[in-house]
């Protein structure tokens, strides 16, 4: 991590933050596994860093080591208030994770589980993307759960769940 090159463009970051809510929400580009992502072009590099690491590090001025993860309490990928962000290791992530799977119970309801994109299922949503659904949903002759999941490329219970805002409430 450059940390004097995101120092320089701390109001450029927080520029692209909506802390209105809760969560402050991460309005940049969202990388494939779901985490906000901030892009620097300097120098002839493309620099990408994810949002809610840079958020951490700004906020506590000092960087990130590479080693070290930055959780989410919230469990909103998105979400970059540092309050809601705890530092810990993979060997945490994991013990923790084991300790959730004996648990029986799933790892979002826990408010400390390290979110990761991949296993998270809202991945490829974007804001905009869960306003329209959620538009969709309530017109009177609606489509199916399924048919609305297919557009968006989710599958039908992650549709439900939008719906009734079990899932991006802040939205
Ligand atoms: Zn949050």
């Amino acid at each position: 991590m450059n940390f004097d090159l995101i120092k320089s463009l701390e109001k450029v970051f927080w520029s692209k933050v909506d802390k209105t809510g809760d969560c402050w929400l991460w309005v940049g580009g969202v990388l494939s596994d779901g985490y906000g992502g901030f892009g620097i072009q300097y120098h002839k590099h493309h620099y990408s860093y994810r949002a809610h690491r840079i958020s951490h590090s700004l906020a506590h001025n000092r960087p990130v080591p590479d080693n070290i993860l930055v959780c989410h309490k919230c469990d909103n990928p998105l979400c970059v208030n540092p309050n809601h962000l705890f530092l810990g290791t993979p060997s945490d992530n994991s013990a923790d994770m084991i300790e959730k799977g004996r648990s029986g119970k799933g790892r979002k309801k826990r408010p400390s589980s390290c979110v990761r994109g991949e296993s998270h299922g809202l991945a490829k949503l974007t804001t905009i993307e869960v306003q329209k659904i959620r538009t969709i949903v309530s017109q009177p002759n609606r489509q199916s759960y399924e048919q609305i999941g297919q557009q968006f490329g989710i599958n039908q219970s992650h549709v439900r769940r939008i719906a009734e805002r079990e899932v991006w409430k802040h939205v």
